[in-house]
């Protein structure tokens, strides 16, 4: 792609989408190559605050420079924070380090965190702005293509316990979410596909039209075509700004954003995170809540092949790895969506139209399991 000069680069934010939450509604910038104009598309947000960014060695060696310049144009201070790359970091005790960061930097109630990376980094620094002096305010930059159309958006922030994923957290909504799709370019190719799943997952869920469009611009999308990626990015953000809108705490209708994601636990849980990205295991649940609602809804098994054809385009799993009867049941049985011996899944009414169902029996959900294990 070809050197944008600034003039363009400007123009090029121009795809916003608002979260509405009353006093806490925030805009999402979405474009090409506005890292380095954050300081003016996020104007009074930064300009004179104390601010820490915290991200990792890796993002910051590869992003870190073009935005902390930015913000130094108009910020007091930019401090930088790194926390190390994996799951198995997302702990108390690197949330613990993060505290001692903003003690001796000496964060206000009016200074600012800005989280850079991925969803580890997001959540982490979520959680540490939600709580240091009892919430500051934060700004979420994602820089995978998972955190740019799902985790930067909406406000759940977490560190993981021993026992389980992120079960110490809070609803703590940003004060913006910028996403330069430009970021992208450095991000190992596994990690875009593992992303595209979770867009795929939006689309079945939400927007037919986006699925569509998918159909038709796989290709540039997974090749990171700025246009391809605004429109698909967009799309995802007002598809979950909706959903956030309307439940943000999840007392009902946000549990549609699990789609796929009862089956994809249950792959991660005993697969012990370390065969499959999180959106690979989604990847595989789609085409088993696809196939659930082929048995419970009649869905017309042409979803499922069209489902299938998109996952294949990104190279993502479609089949069951081979585990036991019982052992896929005490995997569900571990999932904490299990509400009082009932397991959550959610099932597509067509594409871009899904509901809640509760099953207190899985024989129907083994069966599927059964049919599309290798
Ligand atoms: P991640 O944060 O681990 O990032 C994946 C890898 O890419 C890391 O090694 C990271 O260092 C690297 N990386 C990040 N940006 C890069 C770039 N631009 N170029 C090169 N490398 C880059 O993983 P993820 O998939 O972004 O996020 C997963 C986390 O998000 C999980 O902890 C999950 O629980 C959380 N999550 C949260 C929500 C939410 O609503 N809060 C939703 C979904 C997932
Ligand atoms: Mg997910």
């Amino acid at each position: 792609t070809k050197a944008a000069s600034p003039k363009e680069e400007q123009q090029s934010v121009t795809a916003e989408v608002q979260v509405q939450l009353g006093d806490r509604s925030y805009p999402i910038y979405i474009g090409h190559q506005i890292l380095s104009h954050a300081h003016e598309i996020l104007g009074p947000r930064i300009e004179g605050k104390r601010i820490l960014i915290v991200t990792n060695e890796q993002v910051y060696d590869l992003q870190g420079q073009k935005l902390q310049q930015s913000l130094e144009k108009v910020a007091a201070t930019v401090d930088v924070v790194t926390i190390p790359d994996g799951e198995e970091h997302k702990t108390i005790d690197t949330l613990s380090t993060l505290y001692d960061a903003a003690v001796e930097k000496n964060l206000e109630r009016s200074s600012l965190i800005v989280a850079l990376g991925g969803g580890i980094v997001g959540d982490i620094a979520g959680l540490l702005a939600a709580t240091y002096m009892r919430g500051i305010p934060f700004i979420q930059i994602p820089t995978t293509l998972l955190a740019q159309v799902d985790s930067s958006v909406g406000g759940k922030v977490a560190v993981n316990h021993r026992k389980g994923k992120n079960l110490i957290g809070a609803f703590y909504q940003p004060q913006a979410v910028l996403i330069d799709s430009e970021t992208l370019q450095t991000l190992p190719s596994r990690e875009i596909s593992a992303g595209y799943a979770e867009i795929i997952k939006t689309a079945l869920l939400g927007d037919s039209e986006l699925f569509g469009y998918l159909e038709k611009n796989s290709q540039a999308i997974l090749q990171l075509e700025p246009d391809a990626l605004r429109h698909t990015i967009a799309a995802c953000c007002r598809i979950k700004a909706a959903v956030v809108s309307a439940d943000e705490e999840e007392k009902g209708q946000r549990a549609l954003l699990n789609l796929g994601h009862t089956f994809g636990h249950a792959i991660e849980t005993l697969t012990h995170y370390q065969v499959y990205r999180h959106g690979e295991a989604v990847a595989i649940g789609l085409v088993a809540a696809c196939r659930l609602a082929e048995k419970k809804n009649n869905l017309s098994s042409q979803v499922r092949e069209r489902l299938i054809k998109l996952l294949y385009a990104a190279n993502l799993p479609t089949q069951f790895p081979n585990f036991s009867r019982e052992n896929w049941e005490k995997a569900f049985s571990l999932d904490k969506k299990v509400k009082s011996g009932k397991v959550i899944f959610i099932i597509p009414q067509s594409i871009g139209a899904c509901q809640i169902h509760k099953d207190r029996d899985l024989t129907i959900a083994l069966e599927v399991i059964e049919e599309l294990s290798v």
